[in-house]
Order: C-alpha cells, then sequence, then structure tokens
C-alpha cells in the first residue's frame, strides 16, 4: 500500500515538474519580429483621386509625391516629375485618403503581435490609447513609456505602428481602483495629493489625466482646476457623481461611450448621482433611460458641449455587442482567427454568455437593442447640433477588432446619423484638430505627413468602401495587398499559438491593475 501511494506521489510530483516545465517554456519562448518591409525616399502615387475630407470634394487624377514619408507636392497628372520616384504606385481609377484614427483603443504588452499589424493593414494609423500604468510598467497594460518608446521606434524607422496620438494617465478613479503597495497619492483622498499624481504624469509624459466613473466630485473639481497648470487635460467616462453639465463646464475635452446622454436625460438622474450602489441603480434603470428620456434635456447638454468644443467617442461598436449577444450571425465573426484562444474563451466568452441570456431574458428582452438604437438617435442629436464627434472603438472589448472595427463604427455612425463625408472626418480631421496635430495629419496636403489609404472604390459614395483597401502608405513604406495579407497572417499565427497564449494567462494573472479591475 504504502509503495502504491509513493509510486502515485512520485508520478504526480513528475506530471507537475514537467507541467512547470512546459509553461515556463512557453513564458519565456521569444516572439517572432514581424519583417520590416522596405523604406522608399520616394513615392510617387500616380494618376489617383484624392478624398478632401474637409470639403468632400474629389480631386481627380492628381499625382503626389511622397518624400521620406512628408507629402511633397500634389499636381494634376503628368506634371510631376516621376523620374524622381524609387517607386510608382498606379493610382488610376483608384481614391487617396488620410489614414484613420481610432481615438478610442486600449493596447497591452502583446499589441506588437495582436494590434499593430492589424490596424495597419486596415489603414489604422494614429491611435488615441486610453489606458495607462501607475508608477510601475504593468505586466498587462501598456503606458506612456511603452508608448513614447513605440512612436520613437516609429519615427527611426524601426518599428511600423499607428501612431500613439496622446498619452494617457491610468484610469483615476478614486481609492477602489488603487491595487496595495502603490503610492497612496493615486488613490486622490486629499488636496495634495492631486498636485503630486499631475507631477508624476507630467514628468511620464502624459498628455491627459483619463478620468473613470467612480471619482469623487471633490477630487474631480480639484484635479480640472490643477490640470490646465501641468499642461495636461481630462478625458474620459462622464463622471458618475457629477453632471455632465458641470464636466463639461470644468474643461473635460473629450467623453467616451454611447451613454453619456442618457445617464442625464432621464427622471431617475438626479438619483444615479447620489445613490451608494451606482452600478445597481443604472442597470435597474435602463429601461426608463430608454422609455423617458427626455430630449430637452439632452439638447441642451449637447449645446453645452458644441459650445465648450467638447468631443464625444461613442464607441458604439460596444453597446452594439451588447446588442446582438443573442445573435449566430454576429457572434459568427470572421474576424476571430485574430483572437488568442484565451480572450475568445474566457474574457468574451463569459461576455457572450451573460448578455445572451440577459437579451433573451423576459425582462431583458429587447432592452439592450432599444439602448443602442437610442443611443444612435443621440449620435445624430448631438451632430446635428454640432457636437464634434470622434471613431473610437473601445479594442480590446468584446468582438471589437483591431482594425477591422473601425471600418464598422464608421459604418455605424452613417446609421446614425452622419453623412459619409463626416463619419470620414470624425476619424481623420476631427481628431487631428482635436490632437492640436492638424499642421501634420488629418487631411492630404503638401507638407503633411503621409500616413494614406488607396481604396479601390470612393467611401463618399458608399461608407462601406473604406474597406476596399488596395494599399496603405505609413512612414514611407507602402503596403501593398502583399503586405497587408502578411500582417494579418502574421497576427492570425500568433494569435493561436500555445505559447501566446500563455504569455497572455500569465500576464495578466501577474498584474495587480487586472485584479482590481476585476474586482470593481
Ligand atoms: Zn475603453
Amino acid at each position: 500500500m504504502k509503495k502504491k501511494v509513493f509510486k502515485l506521489l512520485k508520478a504526480l510530483s513528475i506530471l507537475f515538474f514537467l507541467f512547470v516545465l512546459i509553461i515556463t517554456i512557453a513564458i519565456l519562448w521569444p516572439l517572432p519580429k514581424m519583417e520590416m518591409p522596405e523604406k522608399h525616399g520616394n513615392i510617387l502615387v500616380k494618376s489617383v483621386n484624392i478624398i478632401d475630407v474637409q470639403s468632400g470634394d474629389v480631386l481627380t487624377n492628381r499625382d503626389i509625391l511622397i518624400e521620406n514619408g512628408i507629402i511633397k507636392s500634389i499636381d494634376s497628372s503628368g506634371v510631376s516629375k516621376s523620374n524622381k520616384a524609387d517607386i510608382i504606385i498606379d493610382g488610376t481609377g483608384k481614391y487617396i485618403m488620410p489614414g484613420l484614427w481610432d481615438m478610442h483603443t486600449h493596447s497591452n504588452q502583446h499589441s506588437e503581435w495582436l494590434h499593430h499589424p492589424l490596424y495597419i493593414a486596415n489603414g489604422v494609423t494614429g491611435i488615441r490609447d486610453m489606458s495607462g500604468q501607475l508608477s510601475n510598467i504593468d505586466s498587462y497594460w501598456v503606458g506612456s513609456k511603452e508608448r513614447l518608446k513605440w512612436n520613437e521606434e516609429l519615427s527611426n524607422g524601426i518599428r511600423v505602428i499607428p501612431k500613439y496620438i496622446l498619452q494617457s494617465s491610468y484610469q483615476i478613479d478614486g481609492a477602489s481602483s488603487v491595487p496595495d503597495d502603490f503610492p497612496e497619492f493615486f488613490k486622490l483622498q486629499n488636496d495634495k495629493d492631486i498636485d503630486s499624481l499631475l507631477s508624476f504624469y507630467k514628468n511620464e509624459g502624459v498628455d491627459f489625466i483619463k478620468v473613470y466613473q467612480q471619482i469623487q466630485p471633490k477630487s474631480y473639481r480639484k484635479l480640472a482646476q490643477e490640470v490646465p497648470k501641468y499642461g495636461m487635460h481630462l478625458a474620459g467616462h462622464k463622471p458618475m457623481f457629477l453632471s455632465l453639465e458641470e464636466a463639461v463646464n470644468m474643461g473635460q475635452r473629450s467623453f467616451e461611450h454611447g451613454r453619456i446622454f442618457m445617464y442625464e436625460s432621464f427622471p431617475g438622474a438626479d438619483s444615479l448621482r447620489t445613490v451608494n450602489n451606482w452600478q445597481y441603480f443604472f442597470s435597474q434603470s435602463k429601461r426608463s433611460m430608454v422609455e423617458d428620456f427626455n430630449p430637452e434635456i439632452a439638447t441642451n447638454l449637447m449645446r453645452r458641449m458644441q459650445k465648450k468644443n467638447a468631443h464625444w467617442t461613442p464607441t458604439l461598436q460596444t453597446l452594439k455587442f451588447e446588442a446582438s449577444a443573442h445573435k449566430e450571425a454576429f457572434l459568427n465573426n470572421p474576424n476571430l482567427k485574430y483572437i488568442t484562444t484565451v480572450r475568445k474563451k474566457l474574457w468574451w466568452g463569459i461576455d457572450v454568455k451573460n448578455n445572451k441570456k440577459r437579451n433573451l431574458s423576459d425582462e431583458g428582452k429587447d432592452l439592450s437593442i432599444d439602448f443602442y438604437s437610442a443611443s444612435q438617435e443621440q449620435v445624430k442629436m448631438a451632430n446635428e447640433i454640432g457636437v464634434p464627434i470622434m471613431t473610437g472603438t473601445d479594442v480590446t472589448d468584446s468582438y471589437v477588432f483591431a482594425g477591422f472595427s473601425v471600418h464598422n463604427e464608421l459604418e455605424d455612425l452613417t446609421k446614425s446619423g452622419l453623412s459619409n463625408l463626416e463619419a470620414l472626418q470624425s476619424a481623420t480631421i476631427v481628431p487631428a484638430k482635436y490632437a492640436r496635430l492638424d499642421k501634420d495629419y488629418g487631411t492630404i496636403e503638401t507638407g503633411k505627413i503621409a500616413d494614406l489609404i488607396i481604396l479601390e472604390s470612393n467611401p463618399l459614395k458608399n461608407i462601406t468602401n473604406t474597406k476596399t483597401i488596395d494599399g496603405v502608405l505609413k512612414n514611407g513604406i507602402y503596403f501593398d495587398r502583399d503586405k497587408i495579407q502578411e500582417l494579418k497572417t502574421f497576427t492570425e499565427s500568433i494569435a493561436s499559438s500555445f505559447h501566446m497564449n500563455v504569455k497572455v494567462i500569465y500576464s495578466l494573472l501577474s498584474s495587480p491593475l487586472i485584479r482590481v479591475q476585476f474586482a470593481d
């Protein structure tokens, strides 16, 4: 008997040892580097139709000369000095537009493999990443340190990524979002913490403080008051315990997600700002938010935002997911092959299950669908009033795909009342102006950076034509159809690999920020 037990124990310990060994090897297994395509000093795009995203005009049959990644000249076809170019791209019958910006993303330590190639392949040449770190490098989330290094490598031509526009702090939400062992000032429990926090992030090269929903009004007000002195601004969620009107008046420059007007324009709006458990109250109030929506209140708020130039990033894809989680056709997305098995099975899988259950239950029936339609209606209202709207997707939320989802968001914005031109603007010139980078980005003009997309068909005619990508130009590199396919294949093969999935689990489990975010 003793012998048997001993044998069993021995076998078990060998198995355990092997398991640890395999996991360790997977964690340490080096990931491949994306090969850098050839860079061209001079590129000539010949006989192409230029989409002017300011006016909506199409400038037909132009030659665009690009030198070291900058637009050197734009001439009527045939006039330019084609002999100077290292590569000539025939643009006959095609359309060219500025690269798209996704103004709401979440990158992580694996974005180099899982997200960056897909952004470029989809013509997304700029992103505003909405997460950040505290005082330590996180094992999962990236912060300004990584993003600024990536941007530098992009300018040095050793990495091809979308440019990281504007650097975000960690989501500032008060004590509950700060894990133990981090400096106390992140919790914003007294006035002097505000200055410590702002000095800290200023030093980190951060451009804006991302405010989250549970931040206390006192901290928020002080933050809003102090932040301009540090040359930064506020952006993020609508703080739950403060009115949207006050947050707009205090200068928050961008508001995220499709619910901001819903929180404010129903009979329970005041209670929502004062209850102890706002999440519970919110889920109980969803129906009232849709059914008792007061357009007058919303209109006034929109007018205020327009006046203060406060931007709105409705991230319709997230509400669309909630409204569609019970539909097989929606769930069978061909882009799932780009998502790690871990995320698909655990994260998204659980999300699908919960939303499906809600959508199919008696009390939840049609609620998410009505909620989504209501937010689309509010996009229409806000757009008519002149609130600047920005395209954002919320990569890596459930069923949001890096790069691909930008095109879906554009389409859904047009289904929410934006014209095709306005949708294009919301991903080009509007965010470029928001980031105060319109001198270099946002339109196709001489002297601007040549982040460009070549399309088979005119997106002003049909917004889904933004998907007819024939080529992408970024940093003097021309990605033709073959190279675009290589980018996609690169991510696809890594997303399903065993070692990448182990790495993702390991980095999630090691992240104190993930632990508090999930606990919330
Ligand atoms: Zn987000």
